[in-house]
């Protein structure tokens, strides 16, 4: 019996007409992204975000520069970007150049406009369990477990990754909705038996093909986060044979891949909210 598919294409579009719907309510809004470097796959990400964001009407600017761009300039460009006041998010792409640290890069972004929510303030206030701004691939499986009605308080969710902007808070928010977690990563041993007892099981590894048949129990919700390209195609990690054991799977593409942009806009809109006192932020 093959799994049903979820349709991260078509939530992603609800999602949309909302988030263009929130945007006329709001009146101006203004995204600002940043990328160094010239990354090819970062390069396509960031096209697809600023399509996304015209879309519904969201002023973006895609701010672009060179590999060997200084730290400290980047440093300058974000400050730039927390003193504006038509910039309601900031988006620093990764990853960056080796000479640059990320950590000071995405610490000295204001945290009421870090839509990646990858300020130490708001992963702390995730960590809380008192989400203020958290990533929009995490936020965006969290909205297709919820369409798809997948039971979570007491359900087992194995998250394999552990990643700062996928697997660690997609297992905070997967802890917030009551399931049980468990996190897997490169050191985990035995794999395959810790995701076997997996009812939802989603993988952000980026390894085309690591989660077999073998490593689902059937009727196991799959979520696929990765995209791995091989020849012309995107792949994820799971095997397509999974889907004979599934009982629901995201296919890649068009299942997380479209969450993550749609949510990112939602993001943009969560922070123009905070930052006009529609919605409190702590501390503000
Ligand atoms: P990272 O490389 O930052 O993290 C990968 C994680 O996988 C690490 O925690 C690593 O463990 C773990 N890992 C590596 N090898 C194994 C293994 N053999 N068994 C178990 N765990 C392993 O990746 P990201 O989280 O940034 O991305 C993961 C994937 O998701 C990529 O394919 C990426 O392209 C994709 N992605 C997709 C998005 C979308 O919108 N669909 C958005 C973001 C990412 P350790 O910590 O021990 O090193």
């Amino acid at each position: 019996l093959a799994a049903r598919l979820i349709d991260g294409k078509a939530l992603a579009e609800r999602v949309r007409a909302e988030v263009a719907e929130e945007v006329r309510e709001l009146g101006e809004l203004g995204l600002a992204t940043v990328l160094v470097g010239d990354d090819a796959a970062s390069d396509v990400y960031i096209r697809l975000k600023h399509k996304a964001a015209n879309e519904v009407g969201i002023e973006s600017r895609d701010l672009r520069l060179p590999a060997d761009t200084p730290e400290v300039e980047l440093l300058e460009l974000v400050a730039q970007l927390n003193a504006d006041d038509a910039i309601d998010g900031v988006l620093v792409q990764l990853p960056l150049p080796g000479h640059i640290d990320e950590r000071r890069v995405l610490g000295a972004i204001a945290p009421i406009k870090d839509v990646d929510g990858l300020h130490p303030f708001n992963a702390g206030h995730l960590f809380l369990g008192e989400p203020t701004l958290v990533g929009a691939t995490p936020i965006g499986i969290m909205a297709l477990l919820e369409e798809y009605e997948v039971a979570l308080q007491g359900a087992h969710a194995v998250v394999v990754g552990r990643s700062n902007i996928v697997g660690r808070p997609v297992s905070l928010l997967l802890l917030h909705a009551n399931a049980t977690v468990t996190i897997c990563h490169s050191r985990t041993v035995d794999l395959a038996a810790r995701t076997r007892e997996a009812d939802v099981l989603i993988v952000a590894v980026g390894q085309a093909g690591l989660i077999g048949p073998d490593h689902v129990r059937q009727g196991a919700v799959v979520i696929d986060v990765g995209m791995n390209r091989s020849e012309e195609k995107v792949v994820g990690d799971v095997d397509p044979a999974v889907a004979e054991r599934a009982g629901l799977i995201t296919p890649v593409p068009g299942g997380v891949g479209p969450m993550t942009i749609a949510m990112l806009l939602k993001n943009a809109v969560r922070a123009a909210r905070f930052r006009r006192g529609l919605l409190r932020f702590p501390g503000a």
